[in-house]
């Protein structure tokens, strides 16, 4: 039994998406340097194509009754580093077309993802794909404008109206392309620094959706962090809540501790598990309530983890945890035997 919430999938010829455009947007993207940068765009969540790994030799799905996995079509994501956001909106839309009609299944359903360009677009594209049953879940990709922003309202309305939590993974492009966020610090070098700095921006986007009151205002919505560890919570939840004890006044709207927040309406995957393997140097400080918030995702085929990698790394007890977790997360029922 495996709950997979950052199972990763691709398209593999961009031509493929043609039959999802009109035709005056087939003549737009029909063009050789698009056509032939689909395996170097879809290298960008990788962070570099230098890195090299073995693919995970775990099936993508349909091995067992009570499996289930997103999938997440990560080219999309990286429309955070193109310069035409109209485009971008219909790559998209493609794209969730394309996901919607291959990757949907009893035990596999495509993320939609969304443009952080034109939100009340991303709000129908939720609401129609949501009703053709086609949606696991949402990706916004993301930009400088933080997602504790009143910008991003009309697509978290969306998402708690058709009861899909919001997948927040990083596209590959940031810290590098200009309208991704940057990373923390100023402008990295080296794949390595941003790959090892990822996990900033999860940070950053806490601390927005929480002070700015984000849960407050959808107090239903349900935020699953992909991609970015989750052995550093521990010490962010403890200087939010250290912040706000002295600053409240400057925000009367979070009348609880943020980490509650977080406690609440937040989980968060477990790639890179390697990082964790050490659990003697992180588990100590884990509450109770806070190992509910961890939950399984392969990042597959990407250097991913299968679930014997959670079997090695964490234990038994804690790869049904996870799996009891992933079915809290996407509000799918907890599977038999977890
Ligand atoms: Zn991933």
């Amino acid at each position: 039994m495996i709950i997979d919430v950052d199972r990763h999938a691709t398209v593999e010829r961009y031509q493929d998406l043609f039959p999802h455009m009109s035709l005056s947007w087939r003549k737009h993207f029909e063009r050789d340097e698009w056509l032939e940068s689909v395996t170097v765009a879809g290298d960008h969540v990788r962070v570099s194509d230098r890195f090299v790994h073995e693919q995970s030799t775990e099936s993508p799905g349909q091995d067992d009754d009570d499996s289930f996995r997103l999938l997440l079509p990560h080219h999309g994501l990286a429309v955070n580093g193109w310069a035409d956001q109209v485009a971008a909106r219909t790559f998209l839309e493609a794209l969730n077309s394309y996901a919607a009609e291959r990757w949907a299944s009893t035990s596999t359903l495509p993320v939609v993802v969304v443009s952080p360009h034109d939100t009340a677009w991303s709000a129908g594209e939720i609401r129609r794909r949501a009703a053709a049953g086609t949606a696991g879940a949402v990706a916004p990709p993301l930009t400088s404008t933080m997602l504790g922003s009143q910008h991003w309202n009309p697509i978290f309305e969306a998402c708690v109206e058709t009861n899909l939590p919001l997948v927040v993974h990083f596209s590959g492009v940031e810290g590098r392309y200009s309208g991704a966020p940057p990373l923390a610090g100023g402008v990295h070098a080296s794949a390595f620094s941003r790959l090892t700095l990822m996990p900033h921006l999860a940070e950053s986007n806490i601390a927005s959706l929480t002070y700015e009151g984000a849960l407050v205002r959808f107090p239903e919505l349900r935020i699953i962090f992909t991609g970015f560890g989750f052995t550093w919570l521990p010490s962010l939840l403890w200087r939010l809540d250290r912040e706000w004890r002295t600053f409240r006044h400057d925000i009367p709207w979070v009348t609880e501790p943020p980490s509650e927040q977080v406690l609440t309406n937040m989980w968060f995957s477990t790639w890179p598990v390697k990082e964790a393997t050490n659990t003697e140097e992180w588990e100590a400080s884990f509450t109770e309530r806070l190992r509910d918030r961890v939950v399984y995702g392969s990042h597959s085929p990407h250097e991913g983890d299968a679930v014997k990698d959670i079997l090695t790394h964490l234990g038994g007890e804690w790869a049904t945890r996870l799996m009891r977790n992933g079915a809290a997360s996407l509000a799918r029922p907890i599977p038999a035997g977890v």
